[in-house]
């Protein structure tokens, strides 16, 4: 992409609305617009990592078999009569009339709709297991809609869903989106714990939060710091096999680690005092196993090896994509701006051109950025007429890995400069050697 034939509205001054680094950062990048409160449109560079985001949780849920779908936004309100959650949800539902009277809703979640469609098209055990999941925009009239992304009233939720014969079926199932999510998160340059977290009314234990640890974050932590010496990693999983995944689980969650819902003084005291951690964090996803609650209230059930017809066992499965970008850039940034792990960034390199006009320099910069192209890569060209200093901040600001600099004395030498955005560290090379570097 050329910078001078690109949407990227950057702005130079710190909105005032902005209480935490990654809104204002993401403001600055031009990235997103708020149209009312907690809703924003996406502009080109804030939906280009939205759609890395989304591609990431895509491949990792296929590898771990379960099947993309899309669900509306709108539903009709008499599913969610039939769970009993259309008067227990509150006021955090957006209710809808359309011009017949009837209610509708703008969907918080999708537990109903997703109950309704396997209870009209699944009738035998041998249909399971079976999960499905959307990305999807989900309305939440949040009181205190605030944080930019992370706290929005329309947001974009990776929703699963998955439906099994038994309780130890449905639990394999848990474990496997433990994995999946430990993959999804990793490879989105982020660590997030599973913290043991509160399952509400249903009861159980069989609920994780995932947290990305976060001074700005609104959860209130406590855990085993020997947990963040955990990584997931390049590691092989079979994600039928019921151990491997259990192994997994137990791994990541047999130490202490909880959200201040269920935290537990006694308990938090038998870790070694030098590993106890109190701290905050950004939940960015959640898997959560209830059993029979929506099969049973809306007749969900399969016929069983012994022929009898029971209700199918439950869990749901969120990662919360659009928070993610927040949390992503409240963990990576420094005074100047974004620092975009390699897995999510807009563009992989930007091209900075340190004199518009300069035939050579021109030539040189269009040479780089066909290379790039060439071997796959995305690279953002700022092509523009302005000064180097500008050039530069504006490349700190929205946080490409590399910047090539390219200028006509350095190609005097036969040289142009690589820079690393997270270490800063420059090294002067022949452009060829700076696309082979990046290749
Ligand atoms: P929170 O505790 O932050 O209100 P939640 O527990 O109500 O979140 P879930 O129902 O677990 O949310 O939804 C799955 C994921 O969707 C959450 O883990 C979170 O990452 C994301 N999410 C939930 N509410 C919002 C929101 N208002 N804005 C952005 N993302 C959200
Ligand atoms: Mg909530
Ligand atoms: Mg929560
Ligand atoms: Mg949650």
């Amino acid at each position: 992409m050329r910078l001078s034939r690109y949407f990227l509205p950057v702005l130079k001054e710190n909105p005032s609305e902005a209480q935490i680094v990654s809104h204002r950062l993401m403001l600055r990048a031009g990235m997103i617009k708020q149209s009312a409160a907690g809703i924003y449109s996406w502009l080109p560079l804030g939906f280009k990592v939205l759609r890395k985001l989304e591609n990431i949780v895509h491949e990792e849920q296929a590898r771990a078999g379960h099947h993309a779908m899309l669900m509306p936004t709108i539903q009709s309100a008499d599913l969610w009569r039939e769970s009993g959650r259309y008067d227990a949800y509150g006021e955090e539902m957006l209710r809808i009339k359309d011009r017949g009277g009837r209610d509708m809703l703008f969907t918080p979640t999708a537990e109903e709709l997703i109950t309704d469609i396997f209870r009209a098209h699944v009738s035998s055990y041998k249909d399971l297991p079976l999960t499905m999941y959307q990305i999807q925009w989900k309305f939440r009239d949040e009181i205190r809609p605030r944080f930019g992304v992370m706290r929005g009233r329309e947001f974009l939720m990776k929703d699963g869903y998955n439906f099994d014969l038994t309780k130890e079926d449905a639990l394999h199932a848990y474990n496997r989106h433990l994995v999946s999510y430990l993959r999804t998160y990793e490879r989105m340059g982020l660590q997030a714990i599973p913290m043991r977290a509160d399952s509400g009314p249903i009861g159980g234990d069989d609920t994780h939060e995932f947290l990305v640890l976060a001074e700005t974050g609104e959860s209130e932590v406590f855990y085993d710091s020997a947990v963040t010496d955990l990584t997931f990693g390049d590691r092989e999983i079979n994600y039928d096999s019921v151990e491997d995944c259990a192994a997994v689980m137990e791994e990541f969650t047999s130490k202490y680690a909880r959200t201040d819902e269920t935290h537990d003084e006694a308990l938090f005291n038998q870790v070694p005092e030098e590993r106890r951690r109190t701290a905050r964090g950004i939940e960015v996803g959640q898997i959560f196993y209830f059993g029979t609650k929506y099969s049973e209230a809306m007749g969900a059930t399969v016929q069983g090896p012994d022929g009898k017809n029971t209700p199918v066992h439950m869990g749901s499965h969120g990662i919360g994509v659009s928070r993610l970008l927040g949390a992503i850039i409240e963990a990576s940034h420094d005074d100047n701006g974004i620092i975009w792990p390699e897995g999510v960034t807009p563009f992989h390199a930007g091209i900075v051109n340190l004199k518009q006009g300069d035939e050579e320099a021109d030539a040189a910069c269009e040479a780089l950025y066909s290379s790039l192209k060439l071997i796959g890569l995305d690279p953002l060209y700022d092509d523009r007429n302005e000064r180097a200093g500008g050039k530069f901040a504006g490349m700190d600001l929205i946080g490409l890995p590399w910047r090539i600099t390219v200028g006509p004395r350095g190609l005097k030498n036969g040289v142009v400069e690589l820079t690393s955005r997270k270490t800063g560290e420059s090294e002067e090379m022949p452009p060829e050697d700076a696309v082979k570097r990046l290749a």
